[in-house]
């Protein structure tokens, strides 16, 4: 067989040539210290490009969102967030666990959170209700199909937190890929939000870390809070120098990526009883329906094709594309998604 196509994830890109010459050749220093100068770079080239004043290199994006959830509330309060939002969902409820937080799930059509349901739960504690004076956006929506929240929603969900006196953190893990996809500047978004995280290890192909945004004093605190929970890094100019390549070169190249996932869903749609749970992909993510199937089973025999995915419910696969799945990569899933449904 030849090489699997590996859709599982946009996390499973391994670093190109050049990263990996950048990673032999990168200066490095003791970055606890602050004394790692690729860091600093990195640092400030992503804290320029969301617009914000400073920037800290953190191990994963989600210590990045616990972090940022840690400095903007205090235990005891609440956190609101979109249904099925990556912090809230899939970080391990870190949030109750490392914060003390009360998580709540507003309703959030394709990652945008109800502006209603946002002003009703944004608040001061009183008539023995918690605070609740953060919300946390997810731009793309990675469990809404990779939607893009669109720029006039986050900044109507800023006026809402600002009218209530609520920071918002902005969880853009595939903020480049909105980026890419609606042409909006990422600063732009960043401008929606008190802080902003960003992975860099997914569609941008860099092998490991996550950058979290803000104003100086929060990346202050950051620090001390990434220290707490173990995320102070040595000599990580090592890591820092392929993330920078990879922000300078892989940010337009994601368009291509987002052509692959339309290309997956018109062909997932050729097969009857076959939906698209999000409608058609605006980025990397294609969540695809297979109606009275049993997912699981179409996971395995897909692998036997040479074909990964992940079934996300009973009866539904998420595909994502990235840098390491091609064209052909794309028609085998095809043709092996088609053939194990007959
Ligand atoms: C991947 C992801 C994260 C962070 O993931 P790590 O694996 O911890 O780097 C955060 N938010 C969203 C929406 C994600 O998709």
């Amino acid at each position: 067989m030849t090489q699997v196509a590996d859709f599982r994830s946009d996390t499973v890109t391994r670093p190109t040539p050049a990263m990996r010459r950048a990673m032999a050749e990168a200066v490095v220093g003791d970055d606890v210290l602050g004394d790692d100068p690729t860091v600093r770079e990195l640092e400030r080239e992503v804290a320029a490009l969301l617009g914000k004043e400073a920037a800290l290199f953190v191990p994963s994006g989600s210590q990045g969102n616990q972090i940022a959830a840690h400095i903007h509330a205090r235990p005891g309060e609440e956190i609101a967030v979109g249904d099925n939002a990556h912090t809230y969902d899939w970080e391990m409820a870190g949030l109750a666990a490392i914060s003390g937080l009360q998580a709540r799930a507003l309703p959030a059509e394709k990652g945008r959170i109800d502006l209603d349901a946002a002003r009703a739960t944004l608040r001061e504690a009183g008539g023995h209700r918690p605070a609740c004076r953060l919300l946390t956006t997810e731009n793309t929506h990675n469990f809404h199909g990779g939607a893009v929240v669109p720029l006039d929603h986050l900044q109507a969900l800023r006026e809402v937190a600002l009218e209530r006196g609520a920071k918002v953190h902005l969880d853009g893990a595939r903020l480049w890929n909105a980026a890419a996809a609606s042409g909006v500047d990422l600063s732009a978004y960043g401008a929606t939000a008190d802080s902003v995280m960003t992975c860099l290890s997914k569609g941008l192909g860099a092998p490991i870390g996550s950058v979290l945004s803000g104003d100086t004093a929060f990346i202050e605190r950051a620090h001390d809070v990434r220290k707490m929970l173990g995320g102070g890094m040595r000599q990580v100019g090592v890591l820092a120098a392929p993330a920078l390549l990879a922000v300078r070169e892989q940010r337009e190249r994601l368009v291509e990526d987002h052509v692959r996932a339309t290309r997956l869903g018109d062909g997932f749609l050729e097969a009857a009883d076959v939906e698209l749970t999000y409608g058609p992909p605006e980025t990397n993510i294609v969540f695809v329906r297979a109606v009275g199937r049993d997912a699981a089973a179409l996971v395995t025999t897909l692998e036997q094709a040479g074909v990964l995915t992940f079934a996300t419910g009973p009866e539904t696969l998420r595909f994502v594309t990235h840098y390491d799945v091609d064209d052909i990569c794309v028609e085998r899933a095809l043709e092996a998604f088609h053939a194990a449904l007959r």
